[in-house]
């Protein structure tokens, strides 16, 4: 099969979502319709008429989905090391009156093509490679990233917070110093210390503060537990409470914390998970 025709399958399975109903016309809409290591769905109960609450289950994370003005909508991580394959999607509905109702889909797992990142850092960098202190750091970034909003802050597409070229995309394997270690949970765009980083949408400052292994730090909270993260910053501009509209700046880029030069790290988390930041970018989810 040629590239061409390789890619214009891609494009349409990405674009078509996956709808399924039950006798009571409740109808699921998800998209897109292949879940992709690393990537997120969006999963929407329309005609969502004496609906009372709805909660889901896919690849054993329990998330809610939330009341818009006339259906349900939630999202849902894969785990970029998910293993390819079939699993249930579960929906747990509550009607008004109280009882309750399932609905459960089998939906494929694909796998995402990661690529390699090699990279040196020097023995001042490479020295706070230390699983202690990046796991102290991680509880302060986690305790943030576990508070869902039932609100949505976010509206639309998400923009890219810097102008720059992309240096290491999500899901990277690296190997630092020439050792394996792990995959990249965010998305590196190579820009020069001193960058202004925008807000990529609508949202709130709930994290500020300069760490030593993931440097000037900040996490803005989009609602329904959709977070952004921003580490090695050399200036921390906006506030911590601060509501922030896309476009707003936010901080400067540097090469603080464990960074082999001068970047920013863009981190997307979806009910604590990271995921492809690049998809809020590309599609409205
Ligand atoms: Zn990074």
């Amino acid at each position: 099969m040629t590239r061409f025709a390789f890619s214009l399958i891609a494009i349409t399975l990405f674009l078509t979502s996956f709808s399924f109903c039950n006798a009571q016309d409740l109808q699921v809409v998800v998209n897109p319709s292949i879940a992709w290591q690393g990537k997120v769905l969006s999963v929407k109960l329309v005609s969502a008429e004496g609906v009372a609450g709805v909660k889901a289950r896919f690849l054993n994370q329990d998330f809610k989905l939330f009341r818009t003005s006339d259906d349900y909508h939630g999202v849902v991580g894969v785990p970029l090391n998910q293993k390819p394959g079939y699993y249930n999607l579960k929906l747990i509905i509550t009607r008004a009156d109280g009882k309750t109702q399932n609905l459960t889909k089998q939906l494929k797992v694909w796998a995402t093509r990661f690529s390699f990142s090699k990279f040196w850092l020097k023995p001042s960098k490479n020295k706070l490679r230390r699983r202690s202190l990046i796991n102290e750091e991680w509880a302060q970034i986690e305790k943030v990233l576990r508070i869902e909003e039932d609100n949505q802050f976010w509206l639309g597409k998400f923009a890219k917070p810097v102008k720059g070229k992309i240096s290491q995309g999500f899901g990277h394997k690296q190997i630092i110093n020439g050792r394996g270690a792990g995959s990249h949970r965010g998305t590196d765009f190579a820009v020069l210390n001193g960058t202004k980083v925008f807000a990529p949408n609508y949202g709130k400052v709930v994290f500020a503060k300069k760490l030593s292994a993931f440097g000037g730090t900040m996490v803005l909270d989009h609602g329904q537990g959709i977070h952004t993260l921003y580490f090695h910053l050399s200036k921390l501009i906006a506030p911590i409470g601060k509501v922030v509209t896309r476009g707003e700046l936010i901080a400067l880029s540097g090469n603080s914390g464990i960074s082999s030069g001068p970047h920013l790290h863009w981190g997307m988390s979806v009910h604590n998970l990271r995921v492809d930041a690049m998809q809020w970018v590309k599609h409205e989810i």
